[in-house]
């Protein structure tokens, strides 16, 4: 018996909805989102994207309150009124073809970066470089507004995880699966971040090792701007992709900058000098 054709496509539309469900848990469970926040995509055909209700916990969802849009965010099916964040993944499809799952949560550790308005350093821990990149910071919209999605615009192109301006994050790939891991690896790089500016300072590796980290990237099939020859000469340890955007977003690395650890050292150095000379 020949298997029905339209039945197969349920039975694979269903298993993504079912995906989407385990993915909003996975993000609920982690704390990556609060409440009814954020919002989970996948495209399932040219004009065909299915994607999370609005006002809604991720973390108990069934395939039964996933929406189906257009490409142009008109509801096509669902009991539920689809996310009003859905236009920001739609411009990312729209722009990368070849993108199929969107992820846009408020991970609390990147999100203070967001807040705190700090671009994410590069160079620190291998995996956040391999498979993150740079992050790009976007400029504060309000969500759910058309030019929410306008802000990502100028690095969508050029990586896979951007952080947005006082509001969240947003990562995106071939596969849910892969885009739900972008957004889980930054919170947790981040989280590194903050903990070991706790205990002290952060150390940065080399520029040499960041180009290590790079043609470990190549090996794996990763591209990454940064392999191009526009950054053979570039000192990868001070984010030379995104580095010019900060200013946009109102960025500034304050924190976490290398000028920055070598200031407090000076001041520490002349504390101590000032009293040694007073015993
Ligand atoms: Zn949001």
């Amino acid at each position: 018996m020949r298997p029905d054709k339209n039945a197969i496509a349920m039975s694979d539309l269903n298993a993504t909805k079912e995906e989407m469900c385990e993915i909003g848990r996975r993000m609920y469970a982690r704390q990556f989102v609060a409440a009814n926040e954020g919002n989970i995509s996948v495209r399932v055909d040219d004009d065909a994207v299915l994607c999370t209700p609005t006002f809604f916990c991720k973390g108990t969802m069934t395939p039964d309150d996933i929406c189906t849009v257009n490409m142009r965010g008109e509801q096509l099916d669902g009991k539920r009124k689809r996310t009003s964040e859905v236009l920001l993944h739609l411009e990312i499809m729209k722009e990368r073809p070849e993108i199929r799952g969107v992820v846009h949560g408020h991970p609390p550790h990147a999100t203070a970066f967001a807040v705190a308005r700090e671009p994410i350093p590069v160079g620190v821990h291998p995996e956040a470089d391999v498979f993150l990149g740079e992050v790009p910071i976007a400029d504060y919209a309000t969500p759910g507004d058309d030019r929410l999605a306008e802000t990502i615009l100028p690095f969508v192109h050029k990586c896979n995880t951007i952080v947005l301006a006082n509001h969240g994050t947003v990562s995106f790939d071939v596969s849910l699966e892969q885009a739900y891991w972008w957004t889980e690896i930054l919170d947790s790089y981040c989280r590194m971040l903050i903990l070991a500016k706790q205990i002290g300072r952060v150390q940065q590796l080399t520029d040499a090792d960041c180009r290590g980290l790079i043609e470990l990237k190549k090996r794996f099939g990763l591209t990454d701007p940064r392999m191009g020859d526009d950054f053979a000469d570039a000192d990868l340890t001070t984010n030379p992709l995104f580095r010019d955007t900060w200013a946009q977003a109102g960025a500034a690395a304050r924190a976490f900058s290398q000028a920055d650890i070598e200031d407090q050292l000076v001041d520490k150095i002349a504390r101590r000098v000032a009293e040694l000379i007073k015993q």
